[in-house]
This record gives structure tokens, sequence and C-alpha cells, in this order.
């Protein structure tokens, strides 16, 4: 399916020089958003995942109804400050200062199969940080999913040695 017709580039958002890819179209029509969807969910199927993982907030889009589809579960990685109880965390650069990412200490369970989604890869900022809670946690990384890949930003060169979809790219 060509996904890129539902893709608004807003443009100076959030600032002036950023062209940000909006996927709400996306979400709005069902059978792109279920097209979508069911195209991670093969990617996952035969990697037998136990559990996906997606990074607050648009990670939890994509990542619920595949965990959903594949009947297992699903575990945030959210902001400081917003899982209740015991959490592990990582500090991750961004372009001005640096954002933290948690994830509850017993979401995973070692030597468990995780894919992790999220919308688009930029930097690769947020996945590598997701990436390195799974694993301090013991799970195994067997695949990240996104829309979206930035290609001029490179994210891909941080995911060396994962398999990687992603259904559009810019
Ligand atoms: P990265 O950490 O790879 O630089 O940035 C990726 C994260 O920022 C993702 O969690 C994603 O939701 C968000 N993001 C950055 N740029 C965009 C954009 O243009 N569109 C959307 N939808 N999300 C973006």
């Amino acid at each position: 399916m060509d996904y890129k017709k539902y893709i608004k580039i807003v443009e100076d958002w959030p600032k002036k020089g950023v062209k940000f890819k909006d996927i709400t179209p996306l979400m709005d029509n069902g059978v792109a958003f279920k097209s979508a969807v069911d195209e991670i969910v093969e990617f996952a199927r035969e990697k037998e995942i136990d559990i996906v993982v997606g990074p607050e907030a648009r990670g939890f889009i994509i990542g619920c109804p595949v965990s959903y589809a594949l009947g297992i579960g699903f575990a945030p990685v959210r902001k400081e400050g917003k899982l209740p109880r015991e959490v592990i965390k990582v500090d991750y650069g961004l372009e001005y200062g640096s954002n933290v990412l948690t994830i509850h200490k017993d979401a995973i369970k070692p030597g468990q199969r995780v894919l992790i989604t999220d919308d688009l890869l930029a930097t690769g900022g947020t996945i590598e940080a997701t990436i390195q809670l799974v694993e301090e946690l013991g799970g195994i990384v067997v695949g990240c999913a996104f829309l979206i890949e930035l290609s001029y930003l490179d994210g891909l060169s941080k995911l060396d040695g994962y398999d990687v979809l992603s259904l559009m790219s810019y």
C-alpha cells in the first residue's frame, strides 16, 4: 500500500526547519492503519516474540495493536516520573539537552524475545535508549519496527545487527 499519501508533512513544526511527519491521517484511515499494523504483525510472527515494547507516546499506538493481534503483552517505555513502580532508566542525548526514559523493572523477564515499535526512526536516539533498557533487563531484541524512517538522519547506523522493518522512508 502507498502509505505516504496518508502522511502529512508539516513544515517548521515543532520548530523552524523541521518537516514533521504527521501520522494521524494514517491512523484516521481504518484500512491504511490496519494494513500497516498487519505488515508489522507479519514481520513479528516468524520471530516468536514474547512481548512488544514501545516508547511513549506514538510507540504505544503502533505497538498495542501489534501485541493484541499476536496475543502477547505490551510494555510501555515512558519518560521519567510517569511509571508508578520500580523502574530502571537511561539518559540519552537530544539535540538540545537530554531526556530520560524508564521501564518497569519487572516488565521483561530474562531471555524474553522482544519486538520494539515506534512510529518513526529519526536520529535513532529513542530506539537506542529503548534497546538499552530492554537488554539491561535481559530481554533479546529480535526486531524493531517503524512506520517511517528518515534515512537522511541515519538512525539505522545505530541499529547495526538488529532486524529492522520500516514501511516508509524519506
Ligand atoms: P529519534 O530519537 O530517532 O531522533 O526520534 C524519534 C522519536 O521522535 C520517535 O519517538 C518519534 O515519535 C519522534 N519524532 C521525531 N520526528 C518525528 C516526526 O517528524 N514525526 C513523528 N510522528 N514523530 C517524530
